[in-house]
């Protein structure tokens, strides 16, 4: 049995963060993930404007993590086809696994990370009883159960999910590389079309850190009007 005052079951964002901070405030803590490095994946995250820039500086390992996303100073603003405004913005974007995986960089070497994937959890007043699929236990304090859509332990707990709209978004990649020229004009380009379309009334564009050719990728878009996302990524050589 392996003995700790908090345990982190999944290491994405929200785990990984989690497990930055609490290391670094000196808590005993273990981080359990099956993965080793947060795989590619099909997400992306952009960090911008006052209270979420300063929100994320708060936990101390911003400023190292930002250093690989791909900032952007300025936003063109265009509807229906006219360009509207050059505005200054203060915005960070990443892939969603380099994000995590740079966050993961930050966790301190007291913190000890478990390659293996909870399977039962049981909870007491006392401590918590974790076991592992490698069969190991873990008894802790407390649980931090961040492992994202995973239902299982969820259900196991008997935590429930309030859904408020099921179904609510869609999401769609493609790339978009600048025709017959080395990279787009703009640093980034908000676009708003009639906004009755679920697909694109939004869309955006980065120019990668090291001002190579823009490549718009990884495009997630809901059904909200006006919301869509997506990150830069290095052109494909
Ligand atoms: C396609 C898509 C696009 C999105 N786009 C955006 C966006 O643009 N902006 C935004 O703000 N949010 C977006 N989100 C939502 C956002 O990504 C999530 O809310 C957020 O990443 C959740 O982070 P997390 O750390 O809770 O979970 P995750 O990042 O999913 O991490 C969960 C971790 O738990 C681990 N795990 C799972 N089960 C177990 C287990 N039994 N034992 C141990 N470990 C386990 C997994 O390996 C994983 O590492 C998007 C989500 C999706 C699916």
């Amino acid at each position: 049995m392996r003995y700790t005052d908090i345990a982190i079951i999944g290491g994405g964002l929200s785990g990984s963060t989690a497990a930055a901070m609490l290391g670094r405030s000196g808590m005993s803590t273990v981080l359990i993930d099956p993965h080793e490095s947060y795989s590619a994946d099909f997400r992306v995250e952009k960090i911008s404007g006052h209270t979420q820039l300063e929100r994320f500086l708060r936990t101390g390992i911003a400023e190292s993590v930002l250093r690989r996303a791909t900032f952007v100073g300025e936003n063109w603003i265009a509807r229906f086809g006219r360009l509207l405004d050059k505005a200054p913005s203060r915005q960070f974007s990443m892939l969603y696994d380099s994000l995590v995986n740079a966050v993961r960089d930050e966790i301190p070497a007291g913190v000890e990370r478990i390659c293996a994937k909870a399977v039962l959890v049981e909870t007491s007043t006392e401590r918590q009883k974790i076991t592992l699929s490698n069969d190991k236990v873990i008894s802790a304090r407390l649980v931090v159960l961040a492992n994202g859509l995973n239902v299982g332990l969820r259900h196991q707990l008997g935590i429930a999910r309030k859904i408020v709209s099921a179904c609510h978004s869609i999401s769609i990649g493609f790339d978009v590389v600048p025709a017959g020229r080395d990279s787009f004009d703009f640093p980034a380009l908000t676009y708003f079309s009639n906004g009755r379309a679920t697909a694109s009334p939004t869309s955006r564009c980065f120019r990668s850190a090291r001002g190579c050719a823009p490549i718009c990728s990884f495009i997630v878009a809901s059904t909200i009007p006006g919301y869509v996302s997506c990150a830069a990524r290095q052109p494909r050589r």
